[in-house]
């Protein structure tokens, strides 16, 4: 029930930020405060015996269900941003795009060895962003319990690339 009334508040704009996407928009999930809480809800109740240490969350809508979900269940946030944002020292990761690469970043205490950490986006497109955040984490010695997402666009085989991880995404293209 939740699910579809999550599923109903994700808006699509073709076209966006580019000819042949379809961006999916999730303002007026965020605008709605009984559907934002039901989104936020999803992860709280998956992970509340799930004994984290930290949530990841990837820059920028991320972080918006990442905070909420780690005040909830009381566990620390570790940011994951794009590269140049950060300002203590870092480690970097580097991942294709369609044209040309990104990279992302998180500080280099973000999370400590041992420690147990949900990564946190809105959406599962290609994978490329949470593989690369994913690879961050372990090489900072802490464990990745989950990869979390909201929305997964199932066509764009995201989960392929996250193979070895356990993924979990309600709302599924
Ligand atoms: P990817 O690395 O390809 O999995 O891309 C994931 C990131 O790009 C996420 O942080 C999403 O917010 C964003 N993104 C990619 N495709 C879309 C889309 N069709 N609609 C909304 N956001 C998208």
């Amino acid at each position: 029930m939740n699910i579809e009334k999550i599923t109903a508040a994700i808006r699509d704009i073709p076209d966006f930020p580019q000819p042949g996407i379809v961006f999916k928009d999730i303002a007026p999930v965020l605008s709605d405060p009984d559907v934002f809480r039901a989104s936020v809800d999803l992860f709280v109740e998956r992970h509340k015996e799930a004994a984290l240490d930290k949530i990841a969350v990837i820059e920028a809508r991320g972080f918006l269900f990442g905070a909420a979900v780690a005040y909830q269940l009381g566990v620390g946030i570790a940011l994951v941003r794009k590269k140049g944002k950060l300002p203590f020292t870092t480690v970097e990761a580097t991942y294709d795009l369609e044209y040309g690469s990104a990279a992302v970043e998180m500080h280099t205490d973000a999370v400590a060895a041992g420690e147990r950490v949900l990564l946190l986006d809105d959406l599962l497109a290609t994978g490329g962003t949470a593989v690369a955040a994913a690879g961050l984490i372990e090489d900072l010695g802490a464990t990745v319990v989950e990869v979390d997402f909201l929305i997964e666009l199932s066509f764009l085989d995201g989960r392929e690339k996250l193979k070895g991880y356990e993924v979990f995404a309600p709302v599924v293209y």
